[in-house]
């Protein structure tokens, strides 16, 4: 994991781009800079595990399912299920990760559960005609795998490493879910908000994110101004850094020390 790390001091190397503010030369050379980064970091493991390819599901199951899988590619944003909607498709993420929420009374939205690769989005409406519980959304863009929830509940019923893959994805979704209520209960913002990052970097693979602070605040459950200071205060800790609306790591280690007990009990199996 120590791959993740950016030499932050690289940053601030100096972009010539003539007749423009010095704000503009760093900001420039910051993008550019993690933007070819990023490339070379981009950690290949999912795709080159022979026990995990999309979804949680091994080879072996996913090439069982295959005949039945459509690639989709999900974008940044993109609602997959509204709270209460109904689930055609169950989504098995392979480098795009998805978030589910919760509305409160008053509009706020609050995450329960993150889910990339070694998980799947709609699990719930195996064997069940019931409606989303929550509102799931494409919170780092990539490529997924879909399948109509009718033919997968026929495919388990006959396959008895598919129910045992299933009982799997429920157990850990519990298990995530069960965390996510201790944190959002227990643990400071910054912590959590530490803790989230590198979620979403293990199932992303990814140093750069496409995330306003008023997405950050969503998930959270918080007010913007507290996502703002928190941002400020990581950045001068040299653990994140940011630019219009994109967040890079550039200290994953340090991330680590400031995040919450939940982390260690989150980390995918991939
Ligand atoms: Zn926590």
């Amino acid at each position: 994991m120590e791959s993740y790390k950016i030499d932050s001091g690289i940053a601030r190397q100096h972009v010539d781009v003539p007749n423009l503010s010095p704000e503009f030369h760093i900001v420039e050379a910051k993008r550019k800079t993690y933007e070819n980064l990023e490339e070379h970091m981009f950690d290949t493991r999912l795709r080159d595990s022979p026990l995990v390819v999309a979804g949680g599901l091994s080879v072996g199951l996913f090439n069982k399912l295959r005949p039945f899988l459509k690639q989709a590619t999900l974008f940044k944003d993109e609602y997959l299920y509204q709270q209460d909607g109904q689930i055609e498709c169950i989504f098995f993420p392979e480098t795009a990760v998805i978030s589910e929420f919760q509305t409160l009374a008053d509009g706020r939205t609050i995450e329960v559960a993150v889910t990339g690769g070694e998980g799947a989005v709609g699990i719930s409406s195996v064997w069940s005609s019931s409606h989303a519980v929550n509102c799931a959304q494409v919170c780092v863009a990539g490529s997924a795998y879909k399948i109509e929830s009718k033919i997968l509940e026929k495919e388990i019923d006959i396959s008895r490493p598919l129910q045992t893959w299933l009982h799997n994805q429920i157990n850990s979704y519990i298990k995530q879910i069960s965390q996510k209520v201790i944190c959002n209960t227990h643990h400071a913002v910054e912590e959590r908000f530490c803790t989230w990052l590198l979620m979403l970097q293990d199932r992303s693979k990814r140093n750069k994110f496409n995330l306003t602070q008023e997405y950050i605040a969503g998930v959270l459950g918080v007010y913007r101004p507290s996502v703002t200071c928190m941002a400020k205060s990581l950045r001068q800790k040299n653990a994140i850094d940011y630019i219009r609306g994109q967040i890079f790591i550039t200290d994953r280690q340090k991330l680590k020390k400031m995040s919450c007990s939940c982390y260690s009990e989150l980390v995918p199996n991939l």
